[in-house]
């Protein structure tokens, strides 16, 4: 097991150490970069974040070599990838059906559909980023098997499946049925009710950032990690600029890119209703050298029952990535919501996951699987479940890209290259092609839906 860290909490924003993810274990020479000595006083662009979304636009802002290259700077509070991004499920896993019913309902098929085109446009997006630019990231492309164990909760997913078939939506293509003996059989799923199946990808998250923040150096990004932001200015100075004000000096930056995910609230305490930080525990899970178990067919979905599931994925070394179970935690709040603080586990869930491939799959009974790393993580879960993107409303020059909730994979990417060029070519939220609903704005501020505790 890992060790934990036993720093003290450090609210609001990220805490000073943490509990070290499986991710994290091979460590980049980026890790704890600084590309100078000191930090600049001024720049072009300021990101601040290290993360999937700070690793994207970096490498958009700088990857085109539109003349002239934008002096770019980007601040991370710790490690580089040291947030969500580097302590997540690995799971590249576009969602077809599920949140398609709540947005359906909300806003229509039409607004929903984009959401579910944008998230599959993702696995292609990465498959071809991956291959461009040779990023070793064991990226891997199979089908998610989401397995429901209760009967009611299955035939509400299947009333809105058949919806979205008999409509002939492009996305359901390849979305199978497995019935009650399919999921038994085929997913090997002990006590499954039924589910769905379609295409889904998993890759090695860390390595992913760090392949994209090494090619946005040698492109001219300058790198500052462990360089927390401790506030932004409430106003601009007469050039336009924001003052930055951080643990090593002010910086001074015309456009400021918040890929802040959870922690946003720390430096734009506008989106403390919007945004807020929520806990999550992962591991990884090793069966005993040789030891007989069932290969399974693709990464998972465990549906509990409402509101309660467990993601998973295969790695290619054997060894599972296994987490969520937040409703075993949910009823205490304290632990969970509103707490940056991934430096802890979330209590009692130290021994959840002992046992769990053994009592959820059929063929794991001997295979002696065990948890060998247990950590957490932040999410920046957003009031009505949708990701903010755009001009930070009211204030000119800086942009945002968080709350991208337990589900930034198939997100976040794209949101990245979005607001890159919204802050460098000054292009509007509605040219980047984003979904609309995921357009940041003054109402979303103040929300009427409240997914996150309802
Ligand atoms: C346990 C867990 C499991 C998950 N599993 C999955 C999954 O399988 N699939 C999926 O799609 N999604 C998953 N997610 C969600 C996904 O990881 C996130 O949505 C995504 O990584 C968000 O990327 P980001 O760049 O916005 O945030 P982050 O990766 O959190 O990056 C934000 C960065 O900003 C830095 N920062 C914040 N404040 C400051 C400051 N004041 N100064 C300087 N730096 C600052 C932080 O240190 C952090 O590194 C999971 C998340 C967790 C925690």
């Amino acid at each position: 097991m890992a060790s934990q860290s036993q720093t003290p909490k450090c609210f609001p924003g990220p805490a000073a150490g943490y509990t070290q993810s499986f991710w994290r274990t091979q460590p980049d020479p980026l890790d704890s970069y600084q590309s100078t000595p000191e930090l600049p006083t001024e720049t072009d662009i300021l990101i601040i974040g290290g993360g999937y979304v700070g690793a994207s636009a970096a490498y958009h802002l700088l990857s085109d070599q539109k003349e002239p290259a934008p002096r770019v700077v980007l601040v991370e509070a710790r490690e580089l990838c040291s947030g969500a991004t580097g302590r997540n499920g690995g799971h590249l896993r576009p969602d077809i059906y599920s949140a398609t019913a709540t947005y359906t309902e909300r806003y229509g098929l039409e607004a929903a559909a984009e959401i579910v085109r944008f998230e599959v446009a993702h696995m292609k997006e990465i498959e071809d980023l991956v291959r461009k630019e040779n990023i070793a990231c064991e990226l891997t492309f199979t089908r998610s098997l989401d397995m429901y164990l209760d009967e009611d909760q299955l035939k509400k997913a299947k009333i809105f499946y058949d919806s979205l078939i008999s409509q002939g939506l492009d996305f359901m293509d390849d979305v199978k049925y497995l019935s009650e003996s399919e999921a038994q059989k085929e997913a090997y799923v002990r006590d499954a009710k039924g589910g769905f199946s379609f295409p889904t990808g998993h890759l090695w998250p860390y390595k992913l950032i760090t392949g994209l923040i090494r090619i946005a150096v040698a492109n001219g990004l300058n790198l500052q990690t462990n360089t927390p932001v401790s506030e932004i200015s409430q106003s601009q100075n007469p050039d336009g600029s924001w003052s930055v004000s951080t643990n090593r000096g002010t910086i001074h930056a015309r456009k400021i890119i918040l890929a802040t995910n959870a922690f946003t609230s720390a430096l734009a305490p506008e989106y403390s209703k919007a945004i807020v930080p929520c806990k999550g525990v992962c591991t990884q899970i090793v069966a005993a050298p040789n030891a007989p178990h069932q290969e399974l067919p693709g990464t998972y979905a465990i549906r509990l029952g409402p509101g309660a599931y467990i993601y998973q994925i295969s790695r290619q070394d054997g060894s599972l990535i296994v987490g969520g179970a937040s409703h075993t935690f949910k009823h205490d709040l304290s632990e969970w919501y509103n707490n940056p603080d991934d430096g802890t586990l979330v209590r009692n869930m130290e021994h959840y996951f002992d046992g769990y491939m053994q009592r959820t799959f059929f063929g794991w009974e001997d295979s002696g699987a065990e948890v060998k790393h247990i950590w957490s993580g932040v999410m920046g879960y957003s009031a009505d479940s949708l990701p903010h993107v755009g001009n930070v409303p009211g204030k000119t020059g800086q942009f945002i890209a968080a709350g991208f909730n337990g589900h930034g994979m198939p997100v976040a990417y794209l949101s990245g290259k979005a607001v890159a060029n919204m802050a460098r070519d000054s292009v509007s939220f509605r040219e980047t092609g984003l979904p609309r609903l995921f357009e940041t704005s003054l109402e979303r501020l103040k929300p009427v839906y409240n997914d996150i505790l309802e």
